[in-house]
């Protein structure tokens, strides 16, 4: 079982799962996100500290936040409080003292669960988990069959949390047909006889051509132009033709300052994570004028300003500059055939599983769900592509002799398999709770960018 979605069902990696803990290079616990604590185990932890020596009773019980109800009907709230700097305050030097203390049956759903999601799509259930989680993204993309997909092995899943899933009383045909077709794309993604990069464009047009009946307004039950599309696409002349039209459009460099405004840069406000900061603000100090782009604020209306003043505006030397510059880097990487190979496969993995976990009927229609994803994935190329010292392990492995060459490629390959996981695992963290993708799909559509061209600019970028 590896292509149709089947009960029960989950993606190979999933089974393979495991926490780190000690060894994760980014605790999810430390990340400063709001910890909501489920009514049940806030009660069966109070009376496990009620039992418990004066110290322990004393740490567990100041450890929780309640909220008030905010309307008299609402229940209380139960948070977990955190540290200053963002962080879970019961976090011990790599592990958890809750869970050391009480055991795993003690831990709240939210802390047992992460960074899984199980839930109920039609009468199947189906289990995943966020690439925010570093060891999840190193499972997802490292392993060509990371993504196949493979019943449940419910003896790994040691508490059974779902999440809200699919509502089967919803009869608009986005709902009453998504299941059959985020099978059709994901068929799509995975035919190896196309190029990477012909797949998506696949994707793009069938979305395209789809998205007035794939779309929370339509209420017409009528989905037989759905039906149409994929048999009309499932025909190699036709795929050929459009792998042909879309394969001629250029990336317009305005893309970059997009890209940057919008997601790829340090964060200033709220929690605030260092590797991530790292990251983009060695990313912006590689190009000589990328600084000159960055927005001077966090606020939305300034994003929109810029956003306005940029679409009326010719494209700056500076833009172009830096546009040439990233190409030239990506292009280096991608002249190794290795690299190229490997860096399609964790975009494939990586977009099979976003089909796979996230299900598009979150979106409007099924063309901003697949925009955005693309959006996503483009932030992602620019932040790994962009890296510097991937180009040193390019010019060792392009100075190397044929008896030196295979170390050197391995060495490269394995430096650009590190940096991916890096970049994968956080720009899901980063975008994850936060309008971000939508502020960049935004600043696209006013550069009239969140189209079926824009999709292909994404693509080529
Ligand atoms: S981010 Fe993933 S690997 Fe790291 S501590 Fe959390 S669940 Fe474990």
């Amino acid at each position: 079982m590896s292509g149709e979605v089947e009960p029960n069902v989950t993606m190979k990696y999933m089974n393979r799962f495991g926490c780190i803990g000690d060894a994760c290079e980014e605790n999810c616990c430390l990340d400063g996100w709001r910890i909501d604590v489920d009514k049940a185990h806030y009660e069966k932890l109070m009376a496990m500290a009620q039992f418990s020596g004066k110290p322990i009773a004393r740490r567990f019980k100041s450890t929780f936040i309640i909220l008030p109800p905010k309307k008299k009907k609402d229940p209380e709230r139960y948070l977990l409080k955190q540290l200053d700097g963002g962080g879970c305050s019961l976090f011990n030097e790599g592990w958890c003292d809750l869970h050391g203390t009480f055991g795993y049956e003690a831990l709240p759903h939210v802390c047992a669960f992460y960074p899984r999601k199980l839930k109920y799509v039609g009468e199947q259930m189906e289990l995943s988990a966020t690439g925010s989680c570093p060891e999840v993204t190193r499972q997802i993309i490292l392993h060509d069959d990371g993504v196949d997909l493979e019943p449940i092995d419910f003896s790994r899943v040691y508490r059974k949390v779902l999440q809200d899933g699919m509502d089967p009383r919803d009869t608009r045909p986005f709902f009453r047909t998504f299941v059959q077709v985020r099978d059709y794309v994901m068929k799509i993604l995975r035919d190896e006889s196309l190029a990477w990069d012909e797949r998506q464009f696949l994707m793009l047009w069938f979305a395209k051509r789809t998205t007035e009946v794939l779309s929370k307004k339509n209420v017409d039950p009528d989905t037989s132009l759905v039906e149409r599309e994929m048999a009309i696409l499932d025909k190699p002349a036709v795929r050929a033709e459009i792998v042909k039209r879309y394969a001629a459009l250029e990336t317009p460099a305005a893309l970059v300052p997009m890209i940057v405004r919008g997601i790829v840069r340090p964060k200033t406000k709220g929690i605030q994570r260092p590797n991530w900061n790292k990251l983009t603000g060695d990313v912006i100090a590689s190009y000589e004028r990328l600084r000159e782009m960055l927005p001077t604020s966090d606020d939305p209306d300034e994003h929109d300003r810029a956003a306005d003043v940029a679409a009326r505006q010719p494209v700056p030397v500076s833009t172009l500059e830096v546009y040439l510059e990233y190409k030239r880097r990506r292009d280096r990487l991608y002249a190794v055939p290795a690299v190229k190979r490997r860096i399609d496969g964790f975009f494939r993995n990586y977009s099979l599983h976003t089909w796979f976990h996230r299900m598009p009927i979150e979106e409007q229609d099924i063309m901003t769900y697949t925009l955005r994803t693309l959006a996503q994935q483009c932030s992602m190329k620019f932040l790994l592509n962009s890296q510097l010292h991937l180009q040193d392990f390019v010019t060792a492995w392009e100075k190397a002799d044929d008896e030196a060459r295979p170390a050197a490629e391995a060495a490269l390959v394995d430096a650009v398999e590190k940096a991916a996981v890096s970049v994968f695992y956080q720009l899901a963290r980063h975008v994850e709770h936060g309008m971000l993708i939508k502020w960049l799909a935004d600043m696209l559509r006013k550069m009239d960018m969140f189209s079926a061209a824009g999709g292909v600019y994404l693509i080529h970028f």
